[in-house]
């Protein structure tokens, strides 16, 4: 089916702010298409788990900023903390099954490891990408594309 992302963004953003009273949750739309193809069910479990670990991996809070736009007929989603960051050893390995950091900085934050698996998966069943950005201690992005639906 043909899914509007936005909608499936905001209700991600509402219902992630519920519990996370310390966080600022943003969005921004830059422009362009926001249809692609696939499963609305699945996509919003990908933006639930990226914007849940971005709430998670920030336990002093700070601002989530999720940026959105179409470029060269890719939608971008962008997630961006001012959490603890991932360090530069663990960046290769976040999207393994059951791989967690296990820095002091993080030890009480519970988790099994899975989430960001189940994100690659997701995307790359909607022919999509995605990638980290990080600097330990101060932050990380994940970005994810889509191949924008070129129906009308
Ligand atoms: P689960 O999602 O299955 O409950 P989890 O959050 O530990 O458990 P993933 O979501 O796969 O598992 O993330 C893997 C690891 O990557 C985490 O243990 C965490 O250390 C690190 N990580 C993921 N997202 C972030 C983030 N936004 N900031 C800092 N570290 C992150
Ligand atoms: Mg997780």
């Amino acid at each position: 089916a043909q899914i509007a992302m936005l909608p499936i963004i905001r209700k991600v953003i509402e219902l992630q702010k519920v519990q996370s009273e310390r966080h600022e949750l943003t969005l921004e739309f830059l422009g362009g298409h926001d249809l692609v193809v696939g499963d609305a069910g699945k996509l919003e479990q990908a933006l639930t788990n990226l914007i849940g670990n971005a709430i998670k991996y920030s336990p002093d809070g700070g601002e989530v900023k999720i940026i959105v736009f179409e470029k060269n007929s890719m939608l971008n989603i962008e997630i961006q903390d001012e959490g603890l960051g991932i360090p530069p050893e663990a960046m290769d390995k976040v999207f393994e099954k059951f791989y967690r950091v296990d820095n002091s900085d993080r030890r009480s934050i519970g988790g099994t490891g899975l989430g960001l698996a189940i994100v690659k998966e997701i995307i790359h069943v909607h022919d999509g990408e995605i990638e980290v950005r990080s600097k330990y201690g101060e932050g990380s992005t994940f970005t994810i594309t889509l191949p924008v639906s070129s129906f009308d």
